[in-house]
C-alpha cells in the first residue's frame, strides 16, 4: 500500500563527521513490518551537534533526525493498523531483542542498540522508514511540538525512575526543554511543590508560562550565589527530590545539598565524559540519599503521547525556532549558541 512515492528524495546527508550536504537519495526501501513516513518536521537537540562533531556512537555516512514527526506514506506487507495519511510519530530506537540485556526485559542498555538519526538513517530527509511497532499515532499536537515527544518521553522514564511519593516537594535545577517536560509530569504526578529553579532569560519565562512549576527562582547571570543560599536558607529540610537537568557538573555537586534526609538526586543533563563531583560518602549514608541517573527511554511513547496530545503537559513555545533542511547549517548555530531553545527542521 503506498501512496505516490517518488523514487527518490532529498535528504541531509553526512559523510563524515562535519562533512555534510543535501544530496538526492533513493527513499528508503521497506522491510514487511515498516512504515514509511513522509516527515513533516523533525527535532533538532544537543545530540545532533555531538553527531556533527563525530561523537555520540555516530555512524557514517548518516541521515541525521532522531524526533521524527510526519504521516504515513506507504506501508510493508505485514503491517497492520495503519493508512495513508496516518498522523505519526516514530521513536527512533531499535533493539536486538537477543543480547544479555534484551532477555532481561532491560531493552534500554541493549547491547545492539541502533538509532535512527544516530546509527541508522533518520528524518532530516523528505522520507524515512521505521519498524510499525515503534510508530504511534498523535491526533492534537502539531507538527513542531510533536517533535518533542521523543524528549518528553525520556522525562516520562525519568519519572517512572524517581517514581515520586505523592506530596513530594521537588526542586529542578534547568529549564530546557526536558527539564520543563519533566517538572510539569512530577507537578501531576506526586510532586506537591515543584520549584524551577534555572537561569533568567527565555527559559525561564517560558517555563512560567507553561506553569511549570509552583515557584520559580530566576538565578541571575552574573552572580546566582547570594540566591542559591536563599534557597538553602527557605527550605532548611531540603526536598524530597533534587533534579539536575542542566548539565553543569558543578551545578550537580551541590546539588546534593538540597535533598531531604532520604531524599532523592536525579542526575539527568548531559555532562562531558570528563566531567567529576565531589560528593561526601558519609552524607550519602548518613542521610540516606539515593542517586538515580535516566538518560534515555524504552517503550514510553505512548505515556509521553498521552500527556503532550491531550494538554495535561505543555510544550507550545519550547520550539522556537524553525528551519529548512536547506538552513542545516543555521539550525546546527542556533543550538550550538543556544539562540533556539530547541529547533525543528520543517518541510512543505
Ligand atoms: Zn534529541
Ligand atoms: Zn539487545
Amino acid at each position: 500500500m503506498a501512496a505516490n512515492v517518488p523514487k527518490t528524495m532529498k535528504a541531509l546527508r553526512y559523510e563524515k563527521p562535519e562533512t555534510f550536504g543535501i544530496v538526492e537519495v533513493p527513499v528508503p526501501t521497506l522491510r514487511d513490518n515498516d512504515v514509511l513516513i513522509k516527515v513533516k518536521a523533525c527535532g533538532v537537540c544537543g545530540t545532533d551537534l555531538h553527531i556533527h562533531e563525530g561523537e555520540f556512537l555516530a555512524k557514517f555516512p548518516l541521515i541525521p533526525g532522531h524526533e521524527t514527526v510526519g504521516v504515513v506514506a506507504a506501508v510493508g506487507p505485514k503491517v497492520k493498523g495503519f493508512q495513508i495519511g496516518d498522523r505519526v510519530v516514530a521513536d527512533n530506537s531499535e533493539l536486538c531483542g537477543e543480547c544479555f540485556y534484551c532477555r532481561r526485559g532491560e531493552e534500554l542498555f541493549c547491547e545492539h542498540f541502533e538509532a535512527h538519526g544516530v546509527t541508522m538513517n533518520g528524518g532530516f530527509a523528505e522520507y524515512c522508514a521505521y519498524p510499525a511497532g515503534r510508530v504511534f499515532k498523535i491526533k492534537n499536537l502539531s507538527d513542531v511540538d510533536a517533535t518533542l515527544l521523543e524528549p518528553a518521553s525520556c522525562a516520562a522514564h525519568g519519572l517512572d525512575k524517581i517514581a515520586p511519593k505523592m506530596g513530594s516537594s521537588v526542586l529542578v535545577f534547568g529549564a530546557g526543554p526536558t527539564g520543563l517536560v519533566l517538572a510539569q509530569m512530577l507537578r501531576q504526578n506526586g510532586g506537591c511543590r515543584v520549584v524551577v529553579a534555572a537561569p533568567e532569560g527565555l527559559k525561564m519565562d517560558l517555563a512560567k508560562q507553561l506553569g511549570a512549576g509552583d515557584e520559580y527562582v530566576a538565578l541571575s547571570r552574573s552572580n546566582p550565589e547570594a540566591q542559591f543560599q536563599k534557597l538553602k536558607a527557605e527550605n532548611p529540610y531540603g526536598f524530597d527530590i533534587v533534579v539536575e537537568a542542566t548539565g553543569n557538573a558543578k551545578i550537580l555537586e551541590d546539588a546534593i545539598n538540597y535533598v531531604r534526609r532520604g531524599g532523592k538526586l536525579v542526575v539527568y543533563g548531559v555532562y562531558a565524559n570528563k566531567d567529576r563531583v565531589s560528593w561526601s560518602p558519609s552524607k550519602i549514608f548518613g542521610d540516606e540519599i539515593t542517586i538515580l541517573g535516566s538518560f534515555s527511554e524504552t517503550y514510553k511513547f505512548p505515556a509521553a503521547i498521552d500527556y503532550l496530545d491531550s494538554g495535561k503537559v505543555k510544550v507550545q513555545g519550547i520550539v522556537n525556532k524553525t528551519f529548512k533542511l536547506e538552513q542545516w547549517a543555521e539550525a546546527l548555530e542556533a543550538i550550538r549558541t543556544k539562540k533556539a531553545i530547541k529547533a525543528a527542521i520543517v518541510f512543505d
